[in-house]
C-alpha cells in the first residue's frame, strides 16, 4: 500500500501551526510519509536572508510563528511546483485573496490522484455569483476538496492548548476520516460533518461579525452589546448560508466551525483587534494602514469578506435582510461611522 505524501500550500501564522500539527502526526502514523513539505511565499528578511532558508536552518517560521519548532520532518520549499509535485494530499492555507493566482499556477502540476483540504476562511465573488475557496480548488484543479474550520486561533494551538475543529466533506466519508487522522491530536479534536458549504461559510462569515465585535470593543460599549452583535451575526450567518445553499444543515452551526469559532474570533482574533483600533480612531485610519502596522505581514480576511458578502447581497436585492453584514461593510469603507454598528444592526428583521 502506497504511503500518502502531504504538502501544505501556505506558511503564514495558521499555515505554520497546521504544518506543525500535521508533521507531528505523519511521524507517528505509518500510512503517511514522514516528510511534510510546506510551500513558502518567499521573502527577504531584514537580515538579508531568505525566509525559506531560515525556516530550514532553524526549524522555525521566524516571521509568522516565531519561537515555535515546526518539527524536523518539515521542509520549507519556495518553489510551488516542486512543493506539490509528489504530494497526493494537499492542504491549502493562505489568505483567500491569493488563491486564484496560486490555483492558476498549479493547473497541470499536481498528481491526478491528489485530494485537497482547504483551511482558508473567505470566498471569491465572480460575475456568476459567489464561489467558495473549496469550489475554486475543485473547479480549477479538478480535484475533490474538503474543508477544515473551527475555533482555532493559531498561536494558542501552537502552544498545544486544547481546541476542537470540524472537517466538512461532500460525499466521501473515507477521505474525510483520512483528513481527521492527519490533524487529530489529544489537544486538537477533529470531527467530520457532511456539509462542506455550511462549514466553509461558517468560517468565512464569522470574520465579518468579528469586525463588528471589534467596533463594539473600540467604542467601549461593553459585553452585552458585543454579545448582541454576535447573536445577530450568527443569525445572519445561518440565513445567508441557507439562502446560498439549501443543503446547509442547522446542526453545523453548533459544531466548532460555527458558534465556537464565532466566539473565539470575537474575543481574541486579528479581525477583532484591528477593527477595535479602527473604531478607536473614529474610522480615520484605513484598515490597510492598520493591518500593515499591527499585523507584521499577517492578513485580515474580514474586511474583504464583508465587501464580497455585500456584493452578493446587493446583486440579489437582499441588503435589507442583512443589516449587520451590510453595516459592517459600510463602516469599513467610511460610508458610515463606527457607531452605526448598533444603530443599524438593531433594525435586524426576524428570521424564522
Ligand atoms: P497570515 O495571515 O499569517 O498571512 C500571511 C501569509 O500570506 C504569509 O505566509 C505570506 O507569505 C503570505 N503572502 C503574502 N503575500 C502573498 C502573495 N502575494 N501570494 C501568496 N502568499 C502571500 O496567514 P494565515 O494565518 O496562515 O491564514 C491563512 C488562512 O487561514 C486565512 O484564510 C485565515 O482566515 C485562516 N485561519 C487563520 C487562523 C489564525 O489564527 N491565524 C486560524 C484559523 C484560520
Ligand atoms: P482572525 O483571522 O480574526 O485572527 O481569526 C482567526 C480564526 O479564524 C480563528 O479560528
Amino acid at each position: 500500500h502506497q504511503k500518502s505524501k502531504v504538502t501544505v500550500v501556505g506558511s503564514g501564522n495558521w499555515g505554520s501551526v497546521a504544518t506543525k500539527l500535521i508533521a507531528s502526526n505523519t511521524l507517528k502514523l505509518t500510512s503517511f510519509h514522514d516528510e511534510v513539505r510546506m510551500w513558502v511565499f518567499e521573502e527577504t528578511l531584514p537580515s538579508g536572508e531568505k525566509l525559506s532558508e531560515v525556516i530550514n536552518k532553524t526549524n522555525e517560521n521566524v516571521k509568522y510563528l516565531p519561537g515555535i519548532k515546526l518539527g524536523k520532518n518539515v521542509v520549507a520549499d519556495p518553489d510551488l511546483e516542486n512543493a506539490v509535485r509528489d504530494a497526493n494530499m494537499l492542504v491549502f492555507v493562505t489568505p483567500h485573496q491569493f488563491m486564484e493566482g496560486i490555483c492558476r499556477k498549479l493547473v497541470g502540476k499536481i498528481r491526478e490522484d491528489a485530494e485537497a483540504i482547504s483551511l482558508i476562511k473567505g470566498m471569491e465573488v465572480k460575475m456568476e455569483g459567489p464561489c467558495m475557496i473549496s469550489t475554486l480548488i475543485t473547479e480549477q484543479l479538478g480535484i475533490n476538496c474538503c474543508v477544515l474550520m473551527g475555533a482555532n486561533i493559531a498561536h494558542e494551538i501552537a502552544q498545544e492548548k486544547f481546541s476542537e475543529a470540524t472537517v466538512g466533506y461532500r460525499t466521501n466519508r473515507g477521505i474525510a476520516e483520512k483528513w481527521v487522522r492527519l490533524f487529530y491530536t489529544p489537544y486538537f479534536i477533529v470531527s467530520a460533518v457532511q456539509d462542506v458549504e455550511g462549514v466553509e461559510l461558517c468560517g468565512t462569515l464569522k470574520n465579518v461579525v468579528a469586525i463588528g465585535a471589534g467596533f463594539v470593543d473600540g467604542l467601549e460599549m461593553g459585553n452585552n452589546t458585543k454579545a448582541a452583535i454576535m447573536r445577530i451575526g450568527l443569525r445572519e450567518m445561518k440565513a445567508f448560508s441557507k439562502l446560498l445553499f439549501s443543503s446547509v444543515k442547522d446542526s453545523t452551526f453548533f459544531e466548532s466551525c460555527g458558534v465556537a469559532d464565532l466566539i473565539t474570533t470575537c474575543l481574541g482574533g486579528r479581525n477583532r483587534k484591528v477593527a477595535e483600533a479602527f473604531a478607536k480612531n473614529g474610522g480615520k485610519r484605513s484598515f490597510d494602514v492598520l493591518e500593515a502596522e499591527m499585523l507584521q505581514g499577517q492578513k485580515l480576511q474580514g474586511v474583504s469578506t464583508a465587501r464580497e458578502v455585500y456584493e452578493v447581497l446587493s446583486h440579489r436585492g437582499w441588503l435589507e435582510l442583512f443589516p449587520l453584514f451590510t453595516t459592517v461593510h459600510e463602516i469599513c469603507i467610511g460610508h458610515l461611522p463606527p457607531t452605526a454598528i448598533v444603530e443599524h444592526s438593531e433594525r435586524a428583521p426576524k428570521f424564522s
